[in-house]
């Protein structure tokens, strides 16, 4: 979300200089959908690792078109723009002032902690984000959504099980099988070359997930055509990993507690500096505010 901000907000300088779009942004959008949805707790899901090292093992191409340099002995590094990156530690620092939960996992992805939280949380879960890969978790029955801000905050779309079928033609549970059929080019996920959207979903529809697929292929006296039956054959060494890689983690060992949604700021005064040092006195006023509700 803060990249989000970082790219959609225009600059806006703090008394040293500073641009803190990200940070001014990020609190604006918080604020927003909490008056919108009013919800009991509140995380933020940190990437502790944004390309894990389990899952670039397991399929190389991973995220691999984002690393920008590969330093030996060090972690990759994503684009990272050194005008955010001066705002993160800013955006931590303010988020802790209110009280607001950071919750991250060393080795994993966002995408793992909201994976985690998300699954028997005891309560519907609203996942905000602009990443496809949370679509797996959709759940109308648990009362798990995705409100997706691909198009922007303001302008996002409630997701859920009618909205992935309609979109897609897939029910939620078999997104995943269907994101690892037709790839993500913006994950560095291949898919089965030659099987798009069209080709993913049919199948799916006919032998409901990957492994009813691979079987059909595997049984000569299956209907599945030819064509399709031999792209699948050749990926099978793709098909034995790629799930693995797709699947959020929904196992971690995370703090439950303490995600309640603040009503107040936690530490106002470190609040009040962070706002008169970083200029973010419009964006603290209504996050303030929409918190005391
Ligand atoms: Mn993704
Ligand atoms: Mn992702």
């Amino acid at each position: 979300m803060y990249f989000r901000a970082y790219y959609g907000v225009p600059e806006i300088l703090a008394p040293d200089g500073t641009n803190v779009n990200a940070v001014r942004g990020l609190l604006d959008y918080i604020a927003r959908l909490v008056e919108q949805y009013r919800p009991t707790h509140l995380a933020c899901c940190w990437d502790e690792d944004w390309r894990p090292a389990w899952r670039v093992e397991l399929l190389p191409t991973y995220k691999a078109h984002r690393v920008v340099e590969e330093v030996e002995g060090a972690a990759d590094v994503e684009v990272v723009p050194d005008p955010l990156e001066v705002q993160v530690p800013v955006i931590r620092e303010v988020l802790a002032a209110y009280g607001i939960a950071v919750v991250g996992a060393p080795g994993y992805e966002a995408d793992d902690v909201i994976g985690t939280l998300a699954t028997d949380a005891g309560m519907p879960v609203d996942v905000v984000t602009g990443d496809r890969d949370l679509f797996q978790l959709v759940d109308d029955e648990a009362g798990v959504r995705v409100l997706y801000i691909g198009r922007g905050v303001g302008r996002h779309e409630r997701v859920d099980e009618a909205w992935v079928l309609e979109k897609y033609g897939v029910a939620a549970r078999q997104y995943a099988d269907f994101a690892t059929l037709r790839g993500d080019p913006s994950d560095g996920l291949p898919g089965v070359p030659g099987v798009g959207e069209k080709t993913a979903a049919s199948l799916l529809r006919k032998y409901d997930d990957l492994a009813g697929v691979v079987a059909a292929a595997a049984d000569p006296d299956s209907d599945l055509g030819g064509g399709p039956r031999l792209k699948i054959k050749h990926a099978a060494d793709y098909l034995a990993v790629a799930p693995r890689v797709v699947a959020v983690a929904r196992d971690l060992d995370l703090p439950r507690e303490g995600l309640e949604l603040p009503a107040e700021p936690a530490d106002p005064d470190a609040l009040a500096a962070l706002s008169e040092r970083w200029r973010l006195d419009s964006p603290v006023e209504r996050l303030t505010a929409v918190l005391a509700g």
